[in-house]
């Protein structure tokens, strides 16, 4: 199998908010709802690749406290990777990106991550938490197994996480100030996708609105810079879609789409070699 689709519904350690856990099925009602078709903006149908290509492991059952579910969530991750599958995931809050982190850069040396997000989700901790969907980077940097973290859209940056980005060489471009193009990339590449880089406006259904965020055309045309020829993107996750705070299933459907552009890219990347 090229690409593993893989549902990871926790949202335990959502600090503001909870509801990011109901995504994955939104998103894949999205993508099954029969409102938009299969194709993605290059014109690779994704329909007649399913099963051959890709496939939907579908959710994973994920125990409420935290060590037990960054196990489970590392261990199927590493399961679904086991034949030299790329893995794409739906969270979820952002906590989910860890564990999978973990075992995507234990199979790949010199792993980049390209991170977009409103927040640099790079504190130490969080009201006590460690585990906080707020930390996830912080603890993927301590563990030293990752060459470069890039991070896009941040517009929520605190002195502390200022430290923190120094400390670890963090590569954040501020929305402020980016120019929306993506710096050359190599190797193998890993994308997250926190949904509140996006304008309120554009995704509505999350658990932070954050306004001054991207357009969603931005944020494709951003994918669509990664060059496959010098980078191949070998993981990706679509985090912190809250359907509880959703209208008119708006940001599902801006999920749907961006895991049809990222399967598409994985998949064609495959397809190339
Ligand atoms: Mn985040
Ligand atoms: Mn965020």
């Amino acid at each position: 199998m090229s690409v593993k689709l893989l549902g990871v519904p926790y949202d335990v350690h959502s600090s503001f908010l909870r509801g990011s856990a109901a995504a994955p099925q939104a998103v894949r009602d999205a993508l099954t709802g029969g409102s938009a078709n299969w194709c993605t903006e290059s014109g690779l149908d994704l329909e007649p690749l399913r099963d051959e290509w890709w496939c939907d492991l579908g959710d994973l059952v994920i125990p409420d406290d935290a060590p037990s579910a960054v196990d489970v969530i590392r261990s199927e991750a590493k399961a679904a990777i086991a034949d030299d599958s790329r893995i794409l995931s739906i969270g979820g809050d952002h906590l989910v990106t860890w564990p999978i982190v973990q075992a995507v850069s234990a199979a790949h040396d010199d792993l980049t991550i390209v991170h977009f997000d409103a927040h640099p989700d790079l504190y130490d901790e969080l009201d006590g938490d460690r585990y906080s969907h707020a930390c996830p980077f912080a603890r993927i940097m301590e563990e030293g197994r990752v060459a470069r973290l890039l991070q896009f859209g941040i517009r929520t940056m605190t002195p502390h996480q200022r430290d923190q980005a120094d400390r670890f060489g963090v590569e954040v471009h501020e929305l402020r100030d980016w120019d929306h193009r993506m710096p050359e990339l190599s190797g193998p590449v890993y994308i997250s996708i926190d949904v509140d880089v996006l304008d309120p406006a554009f995704a509505p259904g999350i658990s932070h609105n954050e306004p001054g965020g991207m357009t969603t055309r931005q944020l494709l045309d951003s994918l669509h810079q990664i060059d496959a020829s010098t980078a191949a993107v070998v993981g990706a996750d679509v985090v912190e879609i809250n359907p509880s705070r959703d209208i008119n299933d708006q940001t599902a459907m801006v999920g749907a789409k961006l895991v049809r552009e990222l399967l598409g890219m994985m998949i064609s990347q495959r397809l190339a070699r």
